[in-house]
Parts: structure tokens; sequence; C-alpha cells
């Protein structure tokens, strides 16, 4: 099926003006919030340390399930088509307007491979070939873990998906870095950029660390 595309109106990627006001927004995601009952019987649930662990957990005190959270995989790529790097710009919060890499959350019963490429059809409705994972950024805050493959655009047709204003490439000096959505995406580009020789690289996003 044909995504449907979202028109916005926002001012134009030169105007990046307009988005400094908006820098102020939490950067990245922090995890979802507990639920406060119980996914098996539906009582509220207790924070507390279960026996044998270190951690407090959300504990149902009627049936005794430990909810654990966990981190969650993220999984995009770095598109290159004839020297050039795709780009999407973002119609969903958050981060709307800013521009990232196709990249999203992994779904269950799907490979990092599958998850890439996948996101990368619904952002830029683009087939691309995956190559190297080459950079692992993680994001602790945000519970999150971010995985990123090198890939080239098959075609050359992309267009925006339905999450995505506008989807373009850009030469490697011409990618707005001062207005790419997520931390782990200024790594991944940086990283991409740095060329093949390094293979994987792994980084951390830390509360008030440079990038
Ligand atoms: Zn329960």
């Amino acid at each position: 099926m044909k995504p449907v595309r979202v028109r916005v109106s926002l001012p134009a990627p030169s105007e990046f003006r307009f988005f400094s006001s908006i820098q102020s927004f939490q950067e990245i995601p922090v995890p979802a919030p507990p639920s406060k009952f119980c996914s098996q019987c539906g009582a509220p649930v207790t924070r507390r340390i279960p026996a044998g662990e270190d951690r407090e957990r959300e504990v149902c005190p009627v049936c005794n399930f430990i909810h654990y959270r966990n981190p969650i995989p993220v999984v995009g790529c770095v598109p290159e088509y004839k020297g050039r790097i795709l780009l999407c710009r973002r119609a969903i919060h958050p981060r709307l307007g800013y521009w990232t890499v196709p990249a999203g959350f992994m779904e269950l019963d799907e490979t990092l491979e599958e998850a890439a490429l996948r996101e990368t059809r619904e952002e830029a409705c683009a087939e691309v070939r995956l190559g190297e994972l080459f950079s692992i950024v993680d994001v602790p805050r945000a519970g999150q873990v971010h995985f990123f493959f090198r890939a080239e655009v098959v075609n050359g047709q992309f267009e925006p998906g339905v999450e995505s204003l506008d989807v373009r490439l850009f030469a490697p000096d011409e990618i707005p870095f001062d207005s790419i959505a997520f931390r782990s995406g200024v790594i991944a580009l940086r990283r991409y950029l740095e060329g093949p020789e390094k293979g994987l690289v792994l980084d951390a996003v830390r509360p008030g660390a440079p990038d």
C-alpha cells in the first residue's frame, strides 16, 4: 500500500532558526513510565526489591508477578546513493522537523536487518542493500541501544513516508548536523563519514557528555 503523504506547514529546511525555539525540548525520549497495574491480574503494583535481586522493580502484591523493564533496540541505517547520504525530516514527535537517518524501534519477530529495511521503507519509501553493522550507540538514560548499518539505496528512488516531511540526499559537507534529531544519529553519521576502516564502533550517549 502506498503511504499517505502528510502535509504539514513548516519552515523550509534552510529556516532552522525556527527550531532554535524548541532546542530545550528533551532531546532523548525517556523510557515509558512503568505500568501502575499488573499486566497479569490488573491489581495495582508496588515497587520493591524482589527476593534474590539487587534493584527495585514493579511487583504485583496479589499474584507476585515481577514486571521487568529492559532496554529497547532501535535500528537504522545510513543509506548512501552516489556519494550522498539520505536523510528524512521527521513528521512526528519527538523532534518533529529535525533530520534523521531512517531508524526506529525494533518489532517482535524481527531481526536487526529486517528492522533496518522496514524502517527505511516506512520513512523514506526506499529499498536499500544493507552493508556492515558499523555503529552501536548505548543510550542508557533512554533505556535504548541504537544499531546502525551501512546501506546503499538500490535504485535511487525515494520519497517521504508517512513519518517524514521530506527525504533528501545530502553531500557529506551538506549534512545539517545542527538539525539532526538525536545525538545517536549525529554519532552514527560522524562514524559513517570516518570511513569503514574502524569496523564496528561502540559509543554511548550520556547526560551532559559532548558528542
Ligand atoms: Zn498480578
